[in-house]
């Protein structure tokens, strides 16, 4: 109990701070619906509600860069940042006989709309909020993912158990030693400390310093009503998806600040 009034605090004090006028709002697009959906058409480069909403063509975005083939295993896009981060991560792993392979980078609304209505058909037997919350098990809604924002990579597996003997012990061992050091925080932790939202993830990275920018934005700027534009969307809202999963990582990754002070 005492962590679920914690974060209604935390979230209290950041839209404090959102009402204070800290938000630059110049950058800020109106939210356009379906229109937004043709990614082709855009260019954002400032951080704004189209951005963070994954509604972007990451592959014409100056702030986007292709990531090397040693380093991914599929065609993958990452913000340049992040990239340099990780490749200084991957190095020093390398030098440790510790082999990291990112498997999923960048995704952006389309790309995040296929897979959730993929798996909304697959548990069509479910009830309509039961079938979300299986979805959200382990897949965000569109416009609710962090990897639509370039800062999050998954690992060398999308299986916890790879994580747990062998190889993938070991580099979830050295990643859990080391990762913070280069930015990377797990932020889908074990949820018995009380984290809401998505199941643990051991392969899922973020690059905080980056992410929690975002993060920042999406609290002041989005609301339940700019989740539009994919099946089920109307249950964002009764499953208060940012609240639970948007901001269900640990409270330390949750940093409140000033947006273009
Ligand atoms: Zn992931």
């Amino acid at each position: 109990m005492f962590l679920i009034h914690n974060r209604i605090f935390i979230l209290s004090v950041l839209l404090t701070f959102c009402n204070q006028q800290f938000v630059n709002t110049q950058n800020i697009e109106p939210f356009k619906s379906e229109i937004d959906t043709n990614l082709n058409s855009k260019k954002p480069t400032q951080i704004d509600k189209n951005f963070v909403l994954g509604k972007f063509n990451y592959e014409k975005n100056e702030l986007f860069v292709l990531v090397e083939a040693q380093h991914s295993s599929k065609t993958t896009y990452l913000n340049k940042d992040v990239y340099n981060a990780f490749k200084r991560m991957f190095d020093e792993a390398k030098n440790d006989n510790i082999e990291l392979k990112i498997i999923s980078g960048t995704r952006n609304f389309i790309e995040q709309k296929i897979i959730w209505e993929r798996k909304w058909n697959k548990y069509k037997y479910l009830q309509p909020e039961d079938r979300a919350k299986k979805i959200l098990e382990y897949s965000s809604m569109p416009s609710t993912s962090r990897h639509h924002w370039g800062t999050d990579i998954d690992l060398n597996s999308l299986r916890n158990s790879y994580f747990d003997k062998g190889q993938g012990f070991k580099v979830y061992e050295w990643l859990t030693k080391n990762a913070n050091k280069f930015g990377f925080f797990q932020v889908y932790t074990s949820k018995e400390t009380g984290r809401t939202g998505y199941n643990l993830e051991k392969w899922h990275w973020s690059y905080v310093p980056l992410a929690a920018n975002y993060l920042n934005f999406y609290n002041c700027n989005i609301f339940d009503k700019d989740l539009t534009g994919f099946k089920g969307c109307e249950l964002a809202e009764k499953l208060d998806i940012i609240s639970n999963y948007v901001n269900g990582i640990p409270e330390q990754l949750i940093i409140i600040m000033p947006i273009n002070p």
